[in-house]
C-alpha cells in the first residue's frame, strides 16, 4: 500500500554517500602527504573530483522531490533541503535550529517523541512513520517520513530524516472512503424503504378507510386519526430514503434556477423568522437546470432550515445562484465532468461544524438536534443533488458559519413553462379499471378505494391472470393499474399487449421502487402517468381521475424508458 522506495535502498543510498566522501577524504589526504614537485597536478584533479562529486550530491539532495534533512540528537534542524523548508512552508536558511517538535501537531506529538527515541536507540536502523504537522497558518498537513540514525557515524553526525507529502494521498483515500460509504448506506437505506412502502400503504389505507366509515363522533376516531398521522410520518421518512437512495422517481423539467429561488423567498422569509437576515443574490445570468422543480424546491427547504437552526440567535443567510465553469481539479474533488454548471449556495453566519461532524452529516439518521433533528435533511438533498447529476460541497468554520454549494449541469435549453395543475374535479367515476398489483394488501386496498368511488375493478395479482381476466371480459377497459416492476413481466410490457384489444385503455403505472436496471436513471417520459407508493388514498383517486380524464396517455413507455429486461 505504501508507495515510497525501501528502507534497503535508503540504506543503500546513505551508504554510498559515506563511502564517496571517505575515498575523496583518503585521496586529499594521501595527496598532501606524497607532496612532490610532480603531485601538485595530482592534488589539484583529486580536489576538482572533491568538488565535482560535492556538487553531484548537493544536486540530488536539493532536486528531490521528498525533503532531505539532517537533525541532532534533540531534533534540532542542522541542514534542511529546499523541499524540506517547503513542506514546513518556510526558506532552507530559516530552518537551522528549529526544532523538529515544534512543527508536530498536538495530537501526534507523544508518538512522534516515542518513535524518536527508537530512532535514537536503534543506530543504523531505518524507521517508517506518518504524522501531521502544523503549518504556520495553522493548517494540518500529512507527512511520511524515513529516519535513520547516523549519530555516530563521524561523517555525518546526525539524524537523517527524508519526508513525504501526504496530504493528497490522504485527502483522496478520505474522499474515496466518503463516497464508498454513502454508496452503501444508500444500498440499505434504497432496500429497507422500498419493503416499507407496501407495508405503509396498506396502513394508511385501512385507516383511511375505517375513519371514511366511522361516524364524527365515534370515539375511536382519535385513536384511528393517530395511526394515520404515525403512517403518514413514516411514508414521509421512506420517502426521503428513497431520495437518498437516489431511488426517487424524478420528473425533470429545464427550469432556471434563479426563479426556482425567487419563487421561495417568501417562503423562506417566514420560514427562518425576523431574528435573521436574508439575502438572495443572482451573479451573472445564473442559466438553466434539468431538473425536478419539486426536488429543487426540498433542497433549497433542507439548507435553509438547517442555516436557520444554526442561528438560534440571529444571523445572516445568503442564497445565492450563479452561473460557473467548473474546470478540471474542481471537477475531479466534486466527481463530476468538467464543464459549465449553475450553482447554488447557501451561506449562514451559525454555529459551524467541526470535522467529526461535517465526515457524517451527509448519512440518514445523523443529526446533532437531540430532540427535533431526523439527520434526514442532508441525506434527502444529498441524493437529490447526485440523482440530477450534480455534486455538493460544504465549508464550514467552527464560531463563524457554514457554506453548502450545489452544483447542477447547466443546459442550453429553453426553460418550459410551469405544468397545468392537476384536475381536482369529484374524484369519482364508473369506468372499468384493471387493477394489476402482486401485494394482496396494497391490490385489496386499491380495489377497495376505487370500489367505492363507483369505479367497476378487475383485479389481478399477476400479469398473467390480467390478460386472463381482460379476455374474459366482455366490455371494454379503461384503465390499466399495474405495478411497475413484477417478477416475469414488467408493466409496460403488459401494458403493450393489452393495447391491441382495448385500444382506448390509458395506462397508470405505480412503484414504490425505481428499478434502476428498468429505467433510466428513474427519469420518467413526458405523458407518462405514474403513482408513487406509498399513496394516500386521495393520491389514488386524483391519480386515477386525472389519468382517465387526460387526452393521451403514453401506452407504450417501454422504448422511451429503455426497460432493459
Ligand atoms: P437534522 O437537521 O434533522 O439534524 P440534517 O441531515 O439536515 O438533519 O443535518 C444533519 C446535521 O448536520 C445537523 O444535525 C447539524 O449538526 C449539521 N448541519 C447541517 N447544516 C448545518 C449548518 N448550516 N450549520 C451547522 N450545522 C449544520
Ligand atoms: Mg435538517
Amino acid at each position: 500500500m505504501k508507495t515510497w522506495f525501501a528502507g534497503e535502498e535508503v540504506a543503500a543510498f546513505t551508504a554510498f554517500c559515506r563511502q564517496a566522501l571517505r575515498t575523496a577524504l583518503t585521496r586529499s589526504r594521501a595527496s598532501r602527504d606524497s607532496m612532490t614537485e610532480e603531485s601538485g597536478k595530482a592534488l589539484r584533479r583529486s580536489e576538482e573530483a572533491l568538488r565535482r562529486s560535492e556538487r553531484l550530491f548537493r544536486a540530488i539532495v536539493e532536486t528531490s522531490p521528498d525533503a532531505v534533512s539532517l537533525l541532532d540528537r534533540e531534533g534540532n534542524f542542522l541542514y534542511a533541503s529546499p523541499t524540506a523548508a517547503k513542506l514546513c512552508a518556510r526558506t532552507g536558511t530559516d530552518m537551522v535550529g528549529v526544532n523538529v517538535f515544534d512543527l508536530i501537531a498536538p495530537q501526534d506529538l507523544d508518538v512522534y517523541r516515542q518513535r524518536w527515541t527508537e530512532c535514537i536507540a536503534q543506530p543504523g536502523v531505518v524507521l517508517r512513520h506518518e504524522f501531521r504537522m502544523i503549518m504556520p497558518d495553522g493548517s494540518v498537513r500529512y507527512r511520511e517520513s524515513l529516519r535513520v540514525n547516523h549519530l555516530n557515524d563521524p561523517n555525518l553526525r546526525a539524524i537523517v530524516s527524508l519526508v513525504r507529502d501526504n496530504t493528497e494521498r490522504r485527502r483522496l483515500e478520505e474522499q474515496l472512503y466518503q463516497s464508498r460509504k454513502m454508496e452503501a448506506i444508500g444500498t440499505l437505506a434504497g432496500g429497507v424503504a422500498h419493503d416499507f412502502n407496501n407495508l405503509l400503504s396498506v396502513i394508511l389505507g385501512y385507516s383511511e378507510l375505517l375513519l371514511s366509515g366511522l361516524p364524527e363522533t365515534d370515539p375511536m376516531r382519535s385513536d384511528l386519526e393517530e395511526i394515520r398521522d404515525a403512517g403518514k410520518q413514516a411514508a414521509a421518512v421512506t420517502g426521503q430514503l428513497l431520495a437518498f437512495s437516489r431511488k426517487q422517481l424524478m420528473n425533470p423539467t429545464v427550469i432556471r434556477l434563479a426563479d426556482t429561488v425567487a419563487g421561495m423567498e417568501r417562503m423562506t422569509r417566514r420560514l427562518i423568522g425576523e431574528h435573521i437576515e436574508l439575502a438572495t443574490l443572482t451573479r451573472g445570468s445564473a442559466g438553466n437546470v434539468m431538473a425536478d422543480p419539486v426536488q429543487l424546491e426540498q433542497v433549497l427547504l433542507n439548507l435553509v432550515v438547517n442555516a436557520r437552526d444554526a442561528m438560534p440567535a440571529g444571523g445572516k443567510l445568503v442564497v445565492e445562484t450563479a452561473d460557473v465553469y467548473v474546470d478540471a481539479g474542481h471537477a475531479a474533488s466534486l466527481g463530476v465532468q468538467t464543464g459549465p454548471f449553475v450553482l447554488l449556495a447557501v451561506s449562514d453566519s451559525g454555529t459551524g461544524m467541526d470535522k467529526a461532524t461535517l465526515d457524517r452529516i451527509f448519512e440518514p439518521f445523523f443529526t446533532t438536534k437531540a430532540d427535533r433533528g431526523t439527520g434526514l435533511g442532508l441525506a434527502t438533498v444529498f441524493g437529490i443533488v447526485r440523482q440530477n447529476g450534480g455534486a455538493i460541497s460544504v465549508y464550514s468554520e467552527l464560531g463563524r458559519g457554514t457554506t453548502f454549494r450545489v452544483y447542477l449541469p447547466r443546459t442550453d435549453a429553453a426553460a418550459s413553462p410551469s405544468p397545468p395543475l392537476a384536475p381536482s374535479a369529484a374524484l369519482r367515476g364508473t369506468e372499468t379499471v384493471l387493477l394489476v398489483e402482486d401485494s394482496d394488501a396494497v391490490r385489496h386496498l386499491a380495489h377497495e378505494l376505487l370500489r367505492r368511488q363507483g369505479y367497476q375493478v378487475l383485479e389481478a395479482s399477476n400479469p398473467g391472470e390480467a390478460l386472463l381476466a381482460a379476455e374474459q371480459h366482455s366490455t371494454s377497459i379503461e384503465l390499466l393499474l399495474t405495478d411497475m416492476v413484477m417478477p416475469k413481466m414488467t408493466g409496460s410490457d403488459l401494458a403493450r399487449r393489452l393495447a391491441a384489444q382495448q385500444p382506448r385503455m390509458k395506462v397508470l403505472y405505480m412503484s414504490g421502487y425505481a428499478d434502476t436496471i428498468a429505467y433510466h436513471n428513474g427519469v420518467l417520459p413526458p405523458g407518462f402517468a405514474f403513482l408513487p407508493k406509498p399513496f394516500t388514498p386521495e393520491a389514488l383517486l386524483g391519480k386515477v381521475r386525472e389519468t382517465l380524464d387526460t387526452a393521451q396517455n403514453d401506452t407504450k413507455p417501454a422504448s422511451s424508458v429503455g426497460v432493459s429486461s
